[in-house]
């Protein structure tokens, strides 16, 4: 055993005590995508005490491009990622407590597996979970880090609740939006370093290294050689419902959550949205606009080309999407625009 974490247990941020705290540790983490993969892979070698990780999916030919846990056999019989990951993260080391759960992390499931949980990690591919990820964090006092990436750029942001703003509180300042890695194509290296920034933060909180742990918003795109780290402390903001004074955690109820409708008799999708907070159109239309879309609008709404497809947004955040019926494509295409 001090063999196996010798390495680590010589860096001087970890030590032997450092060390000890780690194997005493519960990491959830949501998704077992790219993100999970490496996440669950640096954490299992680390010699985490328990690690669960959960993922809706199975594994696909397309996957084994950056998620790093996976082989051409578990393509083959199209295994679970919970499954896969469980079996490889028991291979690495056989002293961490590995338990794979197929699900979609919904709040039912999440208020579930939450409990004595020291840290989530944030490796899901859409931004409704993320949100409910959030307010679970927020509800049993949970850090968690955040982690995205698409094309060669990639970001991460750690959440102390009670201490730092949260996801929700973010949003009023950086536009999250479209970052899901399914629409524009993604490089490994953008998935590492993401991984490298998250494991990072998580490792600092798992041995209570708590002013080590990043206060800013960590940006980079590994293509146009661009990095950047904002300060977020004034980001945090009181009426926030999330983590403000009034907490209602609003992405916990099952009413609000995003519902997704065909309309009857057209080539349309109807996308009510999970927040019923209005949507500043002039503002969205803007960004848009800045972002090469098409867009045309009046005070109530606003129309977006999106090639096959055309998006109209209301003001309550409701939005039209023509030309598809395929709901899961729908959201996807809502997601891209408004998160
Ligand atoms: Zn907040």
């Amino acid at each position: 055993m001090d063999e196996r974490y010798s390495r680590q247990t010589l860096f001087p941020g970890i030590g032997k005590d450092g060390q000890a705290k780690i194997n005493q540790k519960h990491v959830l983490i949501i998704g077992a995508g790219a993100l999970g993969s490496g996440s669950a892979e640096v954490l299992t070698r680390a010699g985490v005490g328990r690690i669960t990780i959960v993922d809706r999916d199975y594994v696909e030919a397309s996957n084994l491009q950056r998620q790093q846990l996976y082989t051409e056999e578990d393509v083959a019989a199209k295994l679970p990622k919970a499954v896969a990951a469980e079996k490889r993260l028991r291979a690495i080391n056989s002293n961490v407590e590995i338990r794979g759960i197929i699900g979609d992390a919904n709040p039912e499931l999440l208020e579930e597996l939450a409990v004595g949980v020291d840290l989530i990690m944030d490796a899901t591919d859409n931004f409704e979970t993320r949100m409910v990820l959030n307010d679970i964090s927020q509800k049993y006092k949970i850090p968690w880090i955040y982690g995205a990436c698409v094309g060669s750029f990639g970001m991460s942001f750690s959440i102390i609740p009670g201490k730092t703003p949260c996801l929700n509180c973010l949003l009023r300042t950086i536009p999250l939006q479209g970052m899901t890695c399914d629409t524009g194509g993604i490089i490994s290296p953008a998935v590492q370093m993401v991984i490298a920034h998250q494991t990072a933060e998580a490792l600092k909180m798992l041995v209570e290294d708590w002013e080590a742990v990043r206060t800013t918003f960590v940006s980079f795109d590994l293509w146009r050689n661009q990095y950047s780290s904002l300060k977020m402390s004034k980001a945090k903001f009181a009426g926030c419902l999330s983590c403000g004074e009034e907490q209602t955690y609003p992405y916990l109820d099952e009413e609000n959550r995003m519902k997704t409708t065909v309309l009857c008799g057209r080539d349309t999708v109807q996308i009510r949205p999970s927040n019923q907070g209005e949507v500043s159109l002039e503002s969205l239309a803007d960004q848009l606009r800045s972002l090469g879309y098409q867009v045309k609008g009046n005070p109530y709404l606003l129309s977006v080309e999106m090639g096959e497809e055309r998006m109209v947004v209301f003001q309550d955040g409701r939005a039209l999407i023509h030309g598809t019926k395929d709901l899961t494509h729908a959201k996807s295409i809502y997601q891209r625009i408004l998160g």
